[in-house]
C-alpha cells in the first residue's frame, strides 16, 4: 500500500482507493474545493461568502482501478497546511 492509498474500498467495485482533492478551477489560482456548512450567500465581491461560516477540507477517495470518487469533509478547513 502506497502512502496516498487508504483503507477504503471502492463500493462500485471492491478496489482499493486511493487519496486526492477536488481542484476549483473558478479561482485563477489553483485551490482545493472546500464544503462550507450552509446555503451559499453572495459576498461584497461577488465570490461566495464564507466568512464566519465552518469550513472543512474535502478529502476526495479515487477507485484505482474503475475511477469511482467519493468524498469525505472531515477536519475543519484552517488554510493551507503549515509545513
Ligand atoms: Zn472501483
Amino acid at each position: 500500500m502506497t502512502p496516498i492509498e487508504t483503507d477504503h474500498v471502492c463500493p462500485k467495485c471492491g478496489s482499493a482507493m486511493e487519496i486526492g482533492f477536488l481542484l476549483d478551477n473558478a479561482h485563477v489560482n489553483y485551490f482545493p474545493t472546500i464544503w462550507v456548512k450552509g446555503l451559499p450567500e453572495r459576498s461584497f465581491f461577488r465570490t461566495a461568502k464564507i466568512k464566519g461560516k465552518v469550513k472543512r477540507g474535502v478529502e476526495s477517495h479515487r477507485c484505482v482501478n474503475c475511477g469511482y470518487l467519493e468524498s469525505y469533509a472531515t477536519g475543519e478547513w484552517k488554510g493551507w497546511p503549515q509545513k
